[in-house]
């Protein structure tokens, strides 16, 4: 029997995730990833929603719970450490029924690569330079020279994808910076550590935290304002380290020996806080997933569940209907478009409370973090942008239906 090939660019969440359950319904996925080896940096995802619903349906919630953080608190400190606003964070799990984890964006990756490693051909060290794409397929060149033909070419590259840049045009037609600046990385044997607990300091515009994790690694999260993203490139880590500098330089709190600790660090996340906003996803044969289409920025909180969610729905629909014909592309647009649209317009109401520029903005965040403890308050405060309004469809996979 035939097998529609699928061409998947990017190794991250969404892409691993598509694979999987196009594996699961006959397709012959690729996938192709720039790095040399699988991304495990990043930070700490709280993950809840679609997303956990999806990873319960590829069997992986009891490795996701083993590998997962049971944090306690979300505490924020004064620059001499002391205790000034947060929250203990149970009410997430009351508000979601216990189905919720935080777990690192990398041993997601990692979870949902396994699930597929072994079904599927994974490229790594290689990308896409062209797509010529014609009624019966797409012919695409790589880096490498090779050139293969596919039915399909899915861009999942995340927020700088190059099949977006291939097919749609230029990033900054579709990009909306939302005015931050974060970054992230993870060392060996930092000091003080604080067992579950997220700590965070901020001053106006800038904000630092530190998550201590397993085998003795903590991993630290920047934010900072700033009127537009500097001008270095996006892989110049150099350059990178040495803005984090200038701006964490005078924040105080532990931020001379974290600063320390990002020189010995070999992999920094560095990147725009922004969302991509499209008009369409798909333009003939080729379609985006994940960030590619709709990144919702950090601040949404859910950037992974997201991808993982367009990822099962446009395998489900690709299982049933024919995209040759115009139909898959068009229903998992149709299924998720103002889904996301309403998880970005969340992400972006929330921006303004994030990080505030101002001391008073800041001292009121940080009042308001208190009252998350009154029961009842969480909820009626975070319910409505926490909890997914979307139904997931049913789709009939091969062995069974989920
Ligand atoms: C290493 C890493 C760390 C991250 N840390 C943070 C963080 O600290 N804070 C935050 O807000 N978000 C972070 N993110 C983004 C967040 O994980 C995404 O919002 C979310 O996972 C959406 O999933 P995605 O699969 O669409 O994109 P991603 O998870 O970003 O995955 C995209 C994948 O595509 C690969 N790729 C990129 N360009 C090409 C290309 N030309 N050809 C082939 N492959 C390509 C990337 O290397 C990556 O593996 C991080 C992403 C990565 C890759």
């Amino acid at each position: 029997m035939y097998r529609q090939s699928v061409l998947i660019s990017g190794a991250g969440i969404a892409g691993p995730t598509l694979a999987y359950w196009l594996c699961r319904c006959g397709f012959q996925p690729t996938v192709v990833e720039r790095a040399p080896q699988l991304r495990t940096g990043g930070y700490v995802i709280d993950f809840w929603g679609l997303g956990y619903d999806i990873a319960e349906k590829m069997g992986l919630l009891p490795e996701l719970r083993k590998i997962g953080y049971d944090i306690r608190e979300l505490r924020i400190v004064d620059s001499r450490g002391h205790k000034i606003g947060g929250f203990d964070v149970s009410v997430f799990r009351a508000l979601t029924d216990g189905r919720f984890l935080s777990l690192r964006r990398g041993d997601l990756a990692e979870a949902l690569y396994k699930a597929v490693a072994n079904q599927c051909e994974f490229v790594f060290d290689d990308t896409i330079t062209s797509l010529a794409q014609d009624r019966d397929g797409v012919q695409v060149r790589f880096q490498s020279g090779r050139e293969h033909r596919y039915d399909f070419v899915v861009g999942a590259g995340g927020q700088h994808s190059v099949v977006r840049a291939l097919a749609f045009g230029d990033e900054g037609m579709y990009e909306k910076y939302l005015g931050y600046m974060v970054a992230a990385f993870e060392v060996s044997g930092y000091r003080p550590r604080d067992e579950n607990v997220y700590v965070g300091h901020a001053i106006p515009g800038c904000q630092v935290s530190r998550f201590s994790m397993r085998d003795d690694r903590t991993v630290f999260l920047f934010v900072y304002a700033a009127d537009r993203p500097p001008a270095i490139s996006g892989h110049d880590g150099k350059a990178q380290r040495a803005v984090l500098r200038s701006r964490f330089g005078d924040v105080g709190w532990e931020c001379p020996q974290i600063l320390a600790a990002l020189d010995k660090s070999d992999e920094l996340y560095f990147d725009a806080v922004s969302q991509i906003r499209m008009d369409r996803w798909s333009n003939g044969r080729t379609v985006l997933l994940g960030d590619a289409a709709f990144c919702p920025s950090l601040l949404a909180g859910q950037g992974s569940a997201l991808a993982m969610t367009g990822a099962y729905v446009l395998a489900g629909e690709l299982n049933r209907y024919d995209a040759s014909q115009g139909g898959a592309f068009e229903r998992y647009e149709g299924l998720l478009r103002s889904f996301m649209h309403q998880k970005q317009e969340a992400a972006r109401r929330f921006a303004r409370s994030f990080v505030p520029k101002t001391a008073s903005g800041l001292f009121l965040r940080n009042q308001m973090t208190k009252l998350f403890g009154i029961p009842g308050l969480a909820k009626l405060a975070m319910g409505p942008s926490l909890l997914d309004k979307l139904r997931l469809p049913t789709y009939e996979w091969h062995s069974s239906s989920t």
